[in-house]
C-alpha cells in the first residue's frame, strides 16, 4: 500500500470501490444519460437510493421492524438540538452521560429547551475513561438518558453499550455507527452523522423507534420534527441526495464484506496493532484512554516529551500520514483507524511510532 495512509476523523477515509463506483455513475447514473447529482429526488431512480440506503442499513444492524431510520440535513450537532426539542417535555428531565466534548455540547442544547441532569461526568478525570454502572446516577424517571458511544476527540469508547431497563437511551453514535453490531432494540433513538465511518458529510443517519415518532410536537418547526421527516421517507424537502447515494454505497461495501460482525472483528485487529506499539514503548508513547476504555476507532496518544511529539508528527506528515493531530483542543497525536481504513496504514503507523522512537 502506498502513502496517503489516511487517518483523518472525519470527513475520512472512504473505501476505494465505492468512489470508483461513483465516479462512474457520476457521469451516467443507471443508464440515465444524466449524472446522480443531476437527477431529481423525486425520480424513481432516487427514490429507490434511499429505499435501499434504509433497508441496507436495517440489514446490516438487524433492526427491528418497529424502527424507521432516516437520513437528515445539519449534521449529529442537529440531533443535539432535535432530540430535546422533539422529546424532553415540560415538567420531565433527560439526562445526559458526559464522556467528553461532543456530550457535552449535546447536554448544552438540551439544557436550553428544558430540565437536564448530568447522570454521570468524567471531565474533572480529563475524559480518560467510561463510567461504569455504579458511577452513573440517573434522575427519577428520566424520559431519555443520552450517552456518546465513542468520543471521537478523547479516543474513549463504551466497548460494551451500557442497558438502563426502564429508561429510554438516546445514543450520538456518530464515530462508531456501523462499525460494530448494536442491539438497536434497546434504544429510542441513535443518530450519526455519516462522515466517518459510513460516507461523506452531508448525512445524518436517525434510527427512531414507531412510537417515538408519535410523540414529536407539531408545534415544532415542521423540518425539526421527526414524524414528518419519517411520513415523507426522508423526502420532505430536497435530501443530501450525494451523500446518501455515497452512503448507500459504503452499505453495500459493508454487506459485500461481511456485515459488521466482520468489520468490528477488523476494526479490533486494526486497533490492536496501534495499541501494541503504545503499550510496547516503554513510556515513550502515552495513551490517553485507560485502557479499558479505549476506542477501536479513534487512538490518542502523546509523545512523552513535547518537543519530540512535534518532531514525531513533522516526520509522519513528510512520510505521507494524513490527520495524525490531535483535535485542536486536546493536541498530542489521533489515530482514527475507521472501517476503510486499511489494515496496512496501521502496519506502516506501527512501523514508524517504532523507528522513531529507536
Ligand atoms: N458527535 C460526535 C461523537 C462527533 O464525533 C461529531 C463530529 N466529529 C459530532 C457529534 C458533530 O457532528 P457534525 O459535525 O456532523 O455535526
Amino acid at each position: 500500500m502506498q502513502p496517503p495512509y489516511n487517518f483523518n476523523a472525519g470527513p475520512a477515509v472512504l473505501p476505494k470501490s465505492v468512489l470508483e463506483e461513483a465516479q462512474r455513475n457520476l457521469l451516467d447514473f443507471n443508464g440515465t444519460g444524466m449524472s446522480i447529482l443531476e437527477i431529481s429526488h423525486r425520480s424513481k431512480d432516487f427514490e429507490a437510493v434511499v429505499t435501499e440506503a434504509e433497508a441496507l442499513a436495517k440489514e446490516l444492524l438487524s433492526i427491528p421492524d418497529n424502527y424507521r431510520v432516516l437520513f437528515l440535513q445539519g449534521g449529529a450537532s442537529l440531533q443535539f438540538s432535535m432530540v430535546p426539542m422533539n422529546f424532553l417535555a415540560e415538567g420531565r428531565t433527560a439526562d445526559y452521560v458526559l464522556t467528553g466534548s461532543w456530550s457535552e455540547k449535546a447536554l448544552a442544547e438540551a439544557e436550553k429547551t428544558g430540565s437536564a441532569h448530568v447522570a454521570a461526568s468524567g471531565k474533572v478525570a480529563g475524559y480518560k475513561h467510561i463510567p461504569t454502572p455504579a458511577e452513573i446516577a440517573l434522575s427519577d424517571d428520566p424520559v431519555y438518558v443520552h450517552i456518546t458511544s465513542n468520543n471521537t476527540i478523547y479516543g474513549t469508547q463504551w466497548r460494551d453499550l451500557p442497558a438502563f431497563p426502564g429508561t429510554p437511551i438516546v445514543a450520538d453514535m456518530s464515530s462508531d455507527m456501523l462499525s460494530r453490531p448494536v442491539n438497536v432494540a434497546d434504544y429510542a433513538v441513535i443518530y450519526a452523522g455519516l462522515q466517518k465511518n459510513a460516507g461523506p458529510a452531508g448525512a445524518t443517519m436517525v434510527i427512531i423507534r414507531d412510537d417515538w415518532l408519535e410523540r414529536c410536537p407539531k408545534t415544532l418547526p415542521t423540518m425539526l420534527r421527526y414524524d414528518v421527516m419519517a411520513k415523507n421517507n426522508s423526502l420532505y424537502n430536497t435530501p443530501p441526495v450525494f451523500a446518501i447515494y455515497i452512503s448507500m454505497l459504503v452499505m453495500r461495501w459493508l454487506k459485500a464484506g461481511g456485515g459488521l460482525g466482520e468489520m468490528a472483528k477488523r476494526n479490533a485487529a486494526k486497533a490492536r496493532i496501534v495499541y501494541d506499539a503504545i503499550d510496547g514503548s516503554g513510556g515513550f508513547y502515552v495513551g490517553h484512554a485507560e485502557p479499558g476504555s479505549r476506542s477501536v476507532m479513534n487512538i490518542t496518544f502523546r509523545v512523552s516529551d513535547e518537543e519530540k511529539e512535534k518532531e514525531f508528527l513533522a516526520l509522519a506528515k513528510a512520510k505521507g500520514f494524513v490527520g495524525l493531530n490531535g483535535h485542536r483542543s486536546v493536541g498530542g497525536v489521533r489515530a482514527s483507524t475507521y472501517n476503510a481504513l486499511p489494515v496496512e496504514a496501521c502496519e506502516a503507523l506501527a512501523g514508524l511510532m517504532r523507528e522513531f522512537r529507536g
